[in-house]
C-alpha cells in the first residue's frame, strides 16, 4: 500500500543521506494537488526554491505557470516534485550517487499521488523516469507508456528561458499534453462506464 505525502515527508524529515545537507538551505519536498491527474518532475532546487522551501517559484516557474494555461491546466491542480530534494551547489547537474540516494522518496511520491500522466521535465527527470541513457532533445514531445502512466518529456522551463528558440517547441508540447489529459480522461469515463454496465444486476 502507499504511503501518505505526509509520512513521506515525516520520514525525510531534515535529511542528511548526502553531502547536498551541507549546503541547502531548506529540503524542497514537492507542492500541488494530492489527488493529481498530471504530475510534474524536474531535477532539483534552484536558488529561489532553495529559499523557498517550494519547487518552481523562481523565474522557471513563472514561465511554467503560463505554459499550463496552454495545457488547459492551474498550478492548482497539478503536483511538482524534483528527483533530489536539494539544491546542488550553483545548480551544477545531479550527481548519480545523490540520484540514488534521494529518488526512493520521489518514487513514494508517485505512488502515492498515483497521477495518469508524469511530465518530465529535462533531462535528468526523463532519464530517470523512463530509465534510458537518451537525452531530452531526442524524446521530447513524445508520449510514452510506462506502467499505468502517460509519460511525456518536455524541455526544462529554464533551458527554454535561456534558449528562445526552444520556447515555441515548449508551447507545442503542452498543446500536446492537453490534448493527452482530454484523452486519458475519455479512456477513464468509458472504462468506469463499462465497469459500472458490469456490475448491474
Ligand atoms: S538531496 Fe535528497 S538524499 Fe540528499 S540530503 Fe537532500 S533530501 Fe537527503
Amino acid at each position: 500500500m502507499a504511503k501518505s505525502l505526509a509520512d513521506i515527508r515525516a520520514e525525510l524529515g531534515e535529511c542528511r543521506r548526502c553531502s547536498l545537507c551541507d549546503t541547502r538551505t531548506t529540503v524542497v519536498f514537492g507542492v500541488g494537488n494530492h489527488d493529481a491527474e498530471v504530475m510534474f518532475i524536474g531535477e532539483a532546487p534552484g536558488k529561489q526554491e532553495d529559499l523557498g522551501a517550494e519547487p518552481f517559484i523562481g523565474a522557471a516557474g513563472k514561465y511554467l505557470n503560463e505554459l499550463l494555461q496552454l495545457a488547459g491546466l492551474t498550478r492548482e491542480e497539478i503536483y511538482i516534485a524534483n528527483v533530489l530534494k536539494c539544491r546542488p551547489p550553483e545548480n551544477r547537474d545531479p550527481q548519480p550517487a545523490e540520484i540514488e540516494i534521494c529518488s526512493p522518496f520521489l518514487r513514494e511520491q508517485v505512488r502515492a499521488i498515483a497521477p495518469q500522466i508524469i511530465v518530465t521535465l529535462g533531462n535528468f527527470a526523463t532519464r530517470f523516469i523512463l530509465r534510458t541513457d537518451r537525452g531530452i532533445t531526442g524524446l521530447r514531445g513524445q508520449i510514452q507508456i510506462t506502467g499505468p502512466f502517460s509519460v511525456l518529456p518536455i524541455f526544462h522551463p529554464a533551458a527554454a528561458i535561456y534558449d528562445r528558440l526552444k520556447q515555441p517547441l515548449m508551447e507545442q508540447d503542452f498543446r500536446l499534453l492537453g490534448r493527452l489529459i482530454e484523452t486519458r480522461r475519455f479512456e477513464k469515463n468509458n472504462v468506469d462506464k463499462t465497469t459500472l454496465c458490469e456490475e448491474q444486476p
